[in-house]
C-alpha cells in the first residue's frame, strides 16, 4: 500500500477490489466457505490517516464523502463509526499484540461503497495495520503483520499483499499474481446493497467446481477478448435471488459492448471488462445516463 508522511499524520490510500472470478469450493466445519477467488484492486479509494498521540485512547473519525451508507435488502446498513469499524479494530489489534500504550488519530474518508462486494471494510482494515505499524515505528515487516490481517477478515490479508492476486482456503491464503498487467473497467452500484452472510447462506457449492486457469492464463497473457469471456462468480444466482437489481444489471451490461461483465464479491456492485481507458469513461458515461447507480471508471492498481 502507498504511504505517505504529510503534517497530518501518515497517509494511506485503500483501494476497493473487484472479483474478476469467484468459486465457492464447499463449506467446512468452522462455518466458514472455502473459496477460489482472482482478485485486483482498483483506483477508487478510502482514506486512512493516522497520528501517533501520547499515551491514551484511540480517536475516530469518520466522513464520507457521498453517501456510502445504502440501503442493504437484507440487515446491515451505515459504516460504524465507533469501535465496531474495522479499521479501528485493525489498530487496536495492533497496539494490543505490539503491546503499544501510545494513543493515536484515525481519520476515513469514505468513498468505496459499502455492502457491495467491494471489499472496503477490508481494505481500511489493511491500511489502519499499515499507518498504525509506521506512525509507531514497529516497523513490522508484512509476514509478521498477515496473522493480524487474517484474523481481522478473510480479505484483509490479499489488501496488505497489495495487488492482483489468486485466493484461497476462506480467502486470506494469497498468491500474488505478478505479472497482472493494467486493466480498465467500469464498476456499478446500484442503489441496494447485500449483506455478504446472506449471499452466502444461499450459495450452493458445485459439484463441479469451475477451473481459474483459463482466466489467469487469459490475464497474464493480456489477451483480453479471452479474459472477459472466462469471467466468473459463483454467488451470482443466490444474489440474484436477494435482490432484484442483479438481474436488472446483467440485462444493461449484456446489451453494452464490453469484453465481459460481472459480479464482484457477493454483491451487488457490478463490473465490466473495458478495451481501454477511452472505452471505459464512454461506457461510464452511457451507464450514468441510464441511472443504474453510481458510475467509476477505474484501473487495476498496485
Ligand atoms: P466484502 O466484499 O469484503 O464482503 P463488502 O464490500 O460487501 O465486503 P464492506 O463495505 O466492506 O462490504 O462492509 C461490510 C460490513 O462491514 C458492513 O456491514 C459494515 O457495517 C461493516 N464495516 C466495518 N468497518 C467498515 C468500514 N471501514 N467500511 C465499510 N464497512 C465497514
Amino acid at each position: 500500500m502507498r504511504v505517505v508522511r504529510s503534517a497530518k499524520g501518515i497517509v494511506v490510500q485503500a483501494p476497493a477490489k473487484i472479483n474478476l472470478f469467484f468459486e465457492v469450493l464447499g463449506k467446512r466445519a468452522d462455518g466458514y466457505h472455502e473459496v477460489e477467488t482472482l482478485m485486483c484492486p482498483v483506483s477508487l479509494f478510502d482514506t486512512i490517516v493516522f497520528q501517533e498521540s501520547p499515551p491514551g485512547p484511540i480517536h475516530f473519525h469518520c466522513r464520507q464523502t457521498t453517501r456510502c451508507g445504502i440501503r442493504v435488502e437484507a440487515g446491515g446498513g451505515e459504516v460504524p463509526e465507533g469501535p465496531d469499524n474495522l479499521a479501528v479494530r485493525a489498530v487496536q489489534l495492533l497496539r494490543e499484540r505490539a503491546g503499544v500504550s501510545d494513543g493515536g488519530w484515525l481519520h476515513l474518508t469514505k468513498r468505496i461503497p459499502m455492502a457491495a462486494g467491494l471489499g472496503g471494510g477490508s481494505s481500511d482494515a489493511a491500511a489502519a495495520l499499515t499507518a498504525a505499524n509506521v506512525a509507531w515505528k514497529l516497523n513490522w515487516p508484512s509476514e509478521r503483520l498477515m496473522p493480524l490481517a487474517a484474523e481481522l477478515g478473510s480479505d484483509v490479508p490479499f489488501f496488505l499483499d497489495g495487488g492482483a492476486a489468486l485466493c484461497r482456503g476462506r480467502g486470506e491464503r494469497v498468491e500474488p499474481l505478478d505479472r497482472f498487467g493494467l486493466w480498465d473497467f467500469v464498476v456499478i452500484r446500484p442503489p441496494a446493497g447485500l449483506s455478504t452472510r446472506d449471499v452466502y447462506r444461499r450459495c450452493v457449492p458445485p459439484d463441479q467446481p469451475r477451473n481459474v486457469n483459463p482466466l489467469r492464463d487469459a490475464l497474464l497473457r493480456r489477451d483480453r477478448r479471452a479474459a472477459g469471456r472466462e469471467v466468473f462468480n459463483r454467488l451470482q444466482p443466490a444474489a440474484a435471488r436477494l435482490s432484484p437489481w442483479v438481474d436488472r444489471l446483467h440485462a444493461v451490461l449484456a446489451a453494452a459492448d464490453g469484453l465481459g461483465y460481472g459480479m464482484s464479491g457477493s454483491g451487488t456492485a457490478h463490473f465490466v471488462l473495458c478495451r481501454h481507458v477511452g472505452h471505459a469513461r464512454r461506457l461510464a458515461r452511457r451507464f450514468q445516463a441510464m441511472q443504474v447507480g453510481r458510475v467509476y471508471a477505474v484501473q487495476s492498481c498496485r
